[in-house]
C-alpha cells in the first residue's frame, strides 16, 4: 500500500463540491454502472470532473459520499478502476494513477477493505504500435526489479538506497491496466542518437516529452509480481500482448523459488525473456559466476537455452534470442554496468508480437451501449477486423457459435474502420445480446469452423503445491482471456512440485475454444502450475 497518505487526505479535504474536479465513489460495478444510459451519464460526469480540474480529476473510490472511510474488498476495488476506466475511455481520458490504501477494521482489527486514489487525466492511453515494445517484468520482490527499471527510464545510477525506485511507486492496478504505458511503470524512448530519458518518470510532462521526441517506446508493465492480485495479473499477461519478458534475479540471493516460478509463467507464455542479473556491485567476482551458472543451470532445466551476453555479444543475442534463447546480462543499477547493453537491445529488439493469420479475439469484457448493442472488447490476437465483417462468436453454453456482424469498432473511443492484431477495441455485434456474451469466448472469421472445447491434453509443470496433485484436482485454469475451473487428471496418476508431466484437463462448467499450442497458467490456493495444450478432445 502506497505510503503517502497525504495523497488521500488532501483529496478527501477538497471534497467532493459542486463543478469541483473531486469524485466520491463507494464502489462502481459492471452490471450497474455500465448499464444502458448510466454509462453515458457517469462518463458525461467524468468529463465534466476533468474539465474542471484543467484536464485532470481525482476519484476516491471506497468512501461514502460525504467521504467516510468504507473500505471496500480488493476484487471490488479491481472491478471499480475496470468500470473506471471504461468510463474514462468513454469521456476521451485514461487513468493515469492509482493509490491504494488499506482501511483498519474496527478496534485496529484486520483491514476491512481499501480505498484507493484515481487519478484520471484527459486524451487517450497512448497507442502501442510497431515501435513500441512492450516489456514485462518479473522477479522476487527486492531484487532490483523497479531499481533497474528506474535507471533505464532516467538513464541515472541508483545510490543502492532505492533512491531510483521511489520514482517508480508501482500499484497493483498500473499492473492491470498494463498496456497503457502512461500506467506502465516506466517508459523511454529511442531516436537517431540514442536513448530519449525521462528524466523524471513522475511528471506526466517528461513522459509527454518522450512520447513525442522518440521514434521508437519501450514500456515497462510488471507481471506477475503481486501476490494477492495474481488472478488479474496473470489475466494482464496471457490476455495481452507483451513483445519480451525481463527478469531479474539479484546476484546476492540468487535464483529464489519465487523467481523460478516466474521464469516459469514468462516461459508458459511463449514470451522471449531476457535474465538481468542485479546488484553485481554488491559481490565478489566469484559469487557473480557462481550465480551466472545458477541461473544457466536453471534455464536448461526449464529446456531453454542460456546464452550469456557478456561472451556472445549484443548482435547474437538479438539474432538468437527466441521462446528457447534466453540471453543473460549482468547488470548494476549503481555502476550502471550492463545497462548500455539492455540500451542496445531494446533499441534494436524487434516487435514480437505478430499477429499474423487470420482474424481471432477473445472476448475481455462485454457492455451493452445504448442505441449500439452488444459491445465485446478485448485484445486482437491476429489478423485484422473491419466494419462489416461477417464473425461467428462462441462458444455458447451448449457448444454452438453464433453468426454476429460487426456493427463499429472502437480504438480508445476513437471510431476506426479497421483494425489489426495488438489493438485494444471495443467491437459492437450485430445479432447477438450482450447477456449472451461472456469472458473467454472468441471472435473468428465466419468461415472458420471452429470447435467447442470440453477436454484437452497438456504437457504441465507444477510450480509450487503443498503436496502433490492427483487425480481430479481441481484449479482455476487461465487459458487467453478464459478463467475457469477445470479439473486436471495427471496420465501418471500424480504430479509433484517441480514435476514436468502429461495430464488431461476438463472444464467443469462449459466449454470453450481452444487451440493445441495455446499455453495455460492454472492456480488453486498456493499452488500454481503452467502448461500447454497439446491436443484438443473431440465429444462432451
Ligand atoms: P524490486 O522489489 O525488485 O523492485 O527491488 P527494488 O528496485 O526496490 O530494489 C531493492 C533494493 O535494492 C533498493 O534498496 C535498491 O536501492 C537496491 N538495489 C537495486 N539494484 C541495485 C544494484 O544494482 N546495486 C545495489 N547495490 N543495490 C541495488
Amino acid at each position: 500500500m502506497s505510503p503517502d497518505r497525504a495523497v488521500l487526505e488532501r483529496a478527501l479535504e477538497r471534497g467532493e463540491q459542486e463543478g469541483g474536479s473531486v469524485e466520491f465513489k463507494e464502489r462502481l460495478t459492471r452490471d450497474l454502472h455500465l448499464a444502458d444510459g448510466r454509462l453515458e451519464s457517469l462518463a458525461a460526469q467524468l468529463r465534466h470532473r476533468v474539465l474542471s480540474g484543467d484536464g485532470e480529476a481525482t476519484y476516491v473510490v471506497g468512501v461514502t459520499d460525504d467521504g467516510g472511510l468504507a473500505g471496500i474488498p480488493p476484487a471490488e476495488f479491481s472491478e471499480s478502476m475496470d468500470v473506471l476506466s471504461l468510463l474514462a475511455e468513454e469521456a476521451g481520458a485514461h487513468i493515469e494513477d492509482v493509490q491504494t490504501w488499506g482501511v483498519p477494521g474496527r478496534d485496529g482489527g484486520a483491514d476491512r477493505g481499501i480505498v484507493g486514489v484515481a487519478t484520471v487525466r484527459e486524451g487517450a492511453m497512448l497507442d502501442v504500435d510497431d515501435q513500441h515494445i512492450v516489456v514485462g517484468t518479473a522477479g522476487h520482490v527486492d531484487h532490483g526489479k523497479s531499481t533497474l527499471v528506474g535507471s533505464l527510464v532516467t538513464g541515472q545510477p541508483d545510490d543502492g538506497e532505492g533512491g531510483t525506485r521511489g520514482f517508480l511507486d508501482v500499484q497493483p492496478h498500473e499492473v492491470e491496466r498494463g498496456l497503457s504505458a502512461d500506467l506502465s511503470y516506466g517508459v523511454y524512448g529511442f531516436d537517431e542518437d540514442g536513448p530519449v530519458h525521462t528524466l523524471n518518470p513522475h511528471r506526466k510532462q517528461d513522459r509527454a516529452r518522450v512520447v513525442e521526441e522518440a521514434d521508437r517506446l519501450v514500456s515497462f508493465v510488471d507481471t506477475v509480481g503481486h501476490e494477492p492480485w495474481l488472478r488479474t495479473t496473470i489475466r494482464g499477461l496471457v490476455g495481452q500482448k507483451l513483445d519480451y519478458g525481463l527478469l531479474v534475479v539479484a546476484a546476492d540471493d540468487g535464483p529464489t523459488k519465487t523467481t523460478r516460478e516466474h521464469l516459469g509463467i514468462l516461459l508458459a507464455t511463449d514470451l522471449p525473456t531476457i535474465v538481468a542479473i542485479t546488484k553485481a556491485d554488491m559481490v565478489e567476482e566469484e559469487r557473480l559466476l557462481e550465480v551466472e551458472r545458477e541461473v544457466e543451470r536453471l534455464l536448461r532445466n526449464a529446456d531453454r537455452t542460456p546464452l550469456r551476453i557478456e561472451r556472445h555479444g549484443v548482435d547474437t543475442a538479438i539474432e538468437e534470442i527466441s521462446e528457447q534463447v534466453v540471453p543473460i546480462v549482468t547488470t548494476s543499477a549503481v555502476t550502471m554496468e550492463g545497462l548500455d547493453v539492455l540500451d542496445q537491445l531494446f533499441e534494436r529488439l524487434p516487435k514480437t508480437a505478430d499477429g499474423a493469420g487470420a482474424f481471432s479475439m477473445y472476448i475481455d469484457r462485454t457492455y451493452s451501449v445504448t442505441g449500439v448493442g452488444a459491445v465485446a472488447s478485448g485484445t486482437i490476437r491476429s489478423g485484422t477486423v473491419a466494419a462489416g465483417d461477417e464473425l461467428l462468436v462462441g462458444p455458447m453454453a451448449d457448444g454452438g457459435f453464433r453468426e454476429v456482424e460487426v456493427r463499429s469498432i472502437e480504438m480508445h473511443y476513437h471510431r476506426v474502420d479497421e483494425a489489426r492484431a495488438g489493438r485494444i477495441v471495443g467491437i459492437a455485434l450485430k445479432g447477438v445480446r450482450e447477456a449472451d456474451l461472456q469472458r473467454g469466448m472468441v471472435l473468428l472469421p465466419r468461415d472458420a469452423d471452429p470447435s467447442a472445447v470440453w477436454e484437452f491434453e497438456a504437457e504441465v509443470m507444477v510450480l509450487n503445491h503443498p503436496t502433490r496433485i492427483g487425480e481430479g484436482y481441481e484449479p482455476v485454469v487461465h487459458v487467453e482471456t478464459v478463467s475457469e475451473a477445470a479439473a486436471v487428471y495427471p496420465e501418471e496418476g500424480h504430479l509433484l512440485p517441480g514435476d514436468t508431466g502429461r495430464a488431461r484437463v476438463r472444464f467443469k462448467f462449459r466449454p470453450y475454444h481452444v487451440e493445441a499450442g495455446q499455453r495455460f497458467v492454472f492456480r488453486e490456493g498456493q499452488s500454481k502450475g503452467v502448461g500447454t495444450i497439446t491436443k484438443v478432445l473431440p465429444g462432451d
